[in-house]
């Protein structure tokens, strides 16, 4: 890595901001107390931790007791869907969709070996999710329906608030994983009152290893991890340096959404409209529908995006095929296998995605090398 790398690999992890760095190393120096502690060493840990939580709260429009602070998104989307099934034990029977995280999918599939039901909901081609097809899903049996905000690999986004009520009006639960909406979109959950929210705070410049889960108040279930921290929710001592970190890039996502978000979606515009009007094979994977403004998924005809993303690589520029986790191999991934893409089409698809800090000269590079190797290589296929 360079001084002049172009990173567009922001939803498989983010550079931290600045103000996050600055605030993690001096909690790292000062604050090294244990939250639980009654002396003056572990109450600063504490107070930084209230104002983190409090941070965090305001991000969702939500109240400092309904977060849960965890040490990955992995961590609360488990928390959130074992929690919800525990909590309704007669109701063994879960909706996602068929393009959810690995993480939600994996531990689905998981559970399903213990009997638990589970429902996924299919994706047209642009993927987008039939309403319709989640009413029909729900049924007496259902605990919990579970539906990202933002998809990581196309950016489309989930009609959140209609199904929140769908579910609710049939007395089932709702959780969302909103980590790849988060700092880019407002989440508002006085407007969208969904019971379980999951996020990560590296996927909006804070560090790995914190995530947090909002429960909604008055909702119970059984910790996964028991001990008397997070309100006897999730036991074990606090990261407090990376929560810190994580509070000041949500004050950050807060205070500057308006502008950044726009910023980075006419980028994303400017680099989709570049690309399709100079490499007459690409396609946008979910371009007319709505998403989130920071991401571009391109499908290259039939050439391999394996091959393309290791001559951008070589060019000082990142990005990835289908999700990061699935990098590297060579199986086509499931959002877009949902969304009808051949196995050569899957394969033929880069994943851009952009971030408060990427620069109109960096796309416009981008756009320059992408058009010349694809020249290149459709050149060398013909
Ligand atoms: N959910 C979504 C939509 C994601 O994009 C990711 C990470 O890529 C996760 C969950 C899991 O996050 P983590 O690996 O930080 O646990």
């Amino acid at each position: 890595m360079t001084d002049t790398t172009i990173y567009l690999d922001n939803n498989a992890t983010t550079a931290l901001a600045p103000e996050c760095v600055d605030a993690v190393l001096a909690c790292l120096r000062n604050g090294y107390g244990n939250p639980s502690s009654k002396h003056a060493v572990g109450e600063h840990a504490k107070v930084q931790m209230m104002q983190a939580r409090a941070a965090v709260a305001g991000l969702l429009n939500a109240a400092p007791a309904e977060i849960v602070f965890t040490a990955s998104a992995t961590e609360a989307n488990h928390m959130a869907i074992r929690g919800a099934l525990a909590a309704r034990p007669d109701k063994p029977h879960v909706v996602v969709s068929a393009v959810e995280h690995p993480s939600t999918l994996s531990l689905l599939a998981h559970l399903e070996a213990d009997g638990i039901r589970v429902t996924r909901l299919p994706v047209d081609q642009d993927g987008l999710l039939d309403l319709a097809a989640l009413e029909l899903a729900i049924t007496s049996d259902t605990a919990l329906v579970s539906l990202m905000w933002a998809n990581n690999e196309t950016g489309v986004l989930f009609p959140v608030a209609e199904a929140v009520q769908m579910a609710h009006a049939r007395g089932v639960l709702f959780h969302t994983d909103a980590v790849q909406a988060a700092g880019k979109l407002p989440l508002d959950l006085a407007q969208v009152p969904v019971d379980l929210l999951s996020l990560a705070g590296h996927k909006f410049h804070a560090p790995k290893g914190v995530g947090a889960l909002f429960v909604r108040k008055g909702l119970k279930f059984p910790p996964m991890l028991f001990g008397h921290q997070e309100r006897n929710r999730r036991g074990g001592t606090e990261n407090v340096a990376a929560i810190v970190g994580m509070g000041v890039a949500c004050e950050l996502a807060a205070r500057e959404m308006d502008t950044k978000a726009m910023a980075m979606a006419a980028l994303r515009d400017r680099l989709e409209t570049g690309v399709l009007m100079r490499i007459p094979c690409a396609r946008i994977n979910g371009g007319t529908a709505l998403r989130v403004g920071n991401t571009s998924s391109v499908c290259f005809g039939a050439l391999a995006a394996e091959a393309i993303l290791d001559k951008l690589d070589k060019a000082g520029i990142c990005a990835s095929s289908g999700a990061a986790c699935t990098a590297g191999g060579t199986e086509p991934s499931h959002v877009l296998s949902a969304m009808g893409l051949s196995e050569a089409e899957a394969l033929a698809t880069i994943r851009f995605s952009l971030s408060r800090y990427t620069t109109e000269t960096e796309i416009d590079h981008v756009i320059d090398v992408l058009a010349a190797i694809l020249k290149r290589m459709t050149a060398e296929a013909a």
